[in-house]
């Protein structure tokens, strides 16, 4: 759990900004909810594992409560107890979650997710459509490098099956092929060896995963192996996500069929995503998938639904280590310091600051009325990029003395339309 100063949350809410924005322009609607849910809400719905890391506690009137650990089981609670709400019902939130995880680069304890979901269609179109947010989203923050992974639980499912291997040994298999991209092909076949998966099981299990995620051979493998109904509803989806991204012009070097990608959550049921960058190492920049029973789990009617979560602080570290912090953002909020030059100018300086803002300029009054060199060391510190001063002289003349802090250039400007100059002289707006 961090803290974050000023100059980081100028970044911060640039981000959060280009991220709302993107997904207004789908047409999710805003949503918030409260930090604090009923811990029978929160259990039993992330697995055994994810479990553990939920903040849980009993409230002062006895209540067994949690903070939240995402912001799909809150919005899965929202759709559960507002059957009213139109569907499909799309909605976006920008909030902290808490996990009680052991820290490291990229995994902090609070950290804050950027979900957009849609509850009410089993369309596959729908899960096309949460990948467009996030291509849209990293088109804005000019992230060019990355990989959207797709699979499908229901082709894990089929192929458990087809390899003969079901309930806990099949959670087991999945939980190993997660970790291929950590510890490799040897490093999964010891880890099933240990299972008690027997070796000819895990060559078959590699021979699909050789198909890399190509559509048709996938279809195939299934088919040679009696029809398989599962299999088949996923590839089908599959297809649809495909066609759908080409067609919204969503790059086909930005998104893979990853047959062995797994993703830890339980809740999902069709369609999962991962996104992941090359540069620099840290884990997935967003997850996602398609939950077609949470909802159901929640108020026993099942609700289809398919979403994904944006992680915001990985993507912050990716945009500083990469250097995509936007020209043009400053250190500062304050475009324009307005001095004060003795107590018999106080209120020019007060006026003066009041029109500053009046016209939309963010003004600031150099509070402790200090002496001027002090006053612009003060801006200069804070990276303030222009001070305006009011001194008997200027007073008398009707003018205001402007300095560029950059330059350290004074001009003078007449009091009436200084204002009207400041908003003129502004730099473009990120
Ligand atoms: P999940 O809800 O685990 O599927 O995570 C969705 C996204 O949230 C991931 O792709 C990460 O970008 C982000 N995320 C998950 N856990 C953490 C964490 N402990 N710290 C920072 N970001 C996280």
């Amino acid at each position: 759990m961090r803290d974050f100063l000023p100059e980081r949350m100028i970044l911060r809410n640039w981000v959060a900004h280009q991220l709302r924005t993107a997904f207004e322009s789908f047409g999710f609607e805003p949503l918030d909810t409260p930090a604090v849910e009923y811990a029978d809400t929160l259990k039993g719905k992330y697995g055994e594992e994810a479990d553990k890391l939920i903040y849980a506690f009993q409230d002062r009137g006895g209540r067994e409560v949690g903070l939240r650990y995402d912001l799909t089981v809150p919005f899965a609670r929202v759709v559960a107890s507002n059957p009213e709400l139109p569907r499909p019902f799309k909605r976006y939130q920008l909030a902290p979650v808490w996990r009680a995880e052991r820290p490291q680069k990229g995994r902090y304890r609070e950290f804050w997710q950027c979900d957009v979901d849609i509850a009410g269609t089993t369309s596959p179109l729908a899960d096309a459509e949460c990948l467009m947010v996030v291509a849209a989203a990293f088109e804005r923050l000019a992230f060019k490098r990355y990989t959207i992974k797709i699979n499908d639980r229901r082709l894990l499912t089929a192929l458990a099956a087809s390899l003969g291997v079901d309930g806990e040994a099949a959670l087991g298999l999945f939980r190993s092929l997660d970790k291929l991209d950590k510890i490799g092909e040897a490093g999964v076949r010891d880890e099933l060896a240990t299972r008690g998966i027997a070796a000819p099981i895990a060559d078959e299990l590699f021979h699909f995963m050789a198909l890399g995620g190509d559509l048709g051979r996938m279809e195939s493998y299934f088919a040679t192996r009696g029809t398989n109904a599962t299999a088949a509803a996923g590839i089908a989806a599959l297809r649809t996500i495909d066609e759908a991204l080409q067609a919204s012009g969503v790059g086909r070097d930005s998104y893979a069929f990853d047959p062995s990608m797994v993703r830890g959550l339980d809740y999902y049921t069709g369609p999962i995503f991962e996104t992941s960058v090359e540069e620099p190492r840290i884990g997935s920049l967003s997850g996602g998938g398609r939950y077609d029973t949470l909802i159901g789990m929640l108020s026993g009617r099942d609700v289809p639904a398919t979403g994904v979560a944006l992680g915001f602080e990985r993507i912050l570290d990716v945009i500083e280590e990469l250097g995509l912090q936007p020209g043009g953002l400053t250190r500062t909020v304050t475009e324009v310091l307005v001095t004060i030059f003795s107590q018999e100018t106080l209120g020019e300086s007060l006026a003066l600051a009041r029109d500053f803002r009046a016209s939309g300029l963010r003004a600031e009054l150099a509070l402790t009325g200090d002496r001027l060199p002090n006053q612009l060391r003060y801006a200069s510190r804070r990276g303030i990029p222009l001070v305006a001063i009011v001194g008997p002289d200027e007073l008398v003349a009707g003018e205001v003395v402007l300095r560029d802090m950059a330059s350290g250039e004074q001009t003078r400007l007449p009091r009436a339309s200084a204002a009207d100059e400041l908003v003129r002289r502004r730099p473009g707006q990120t």
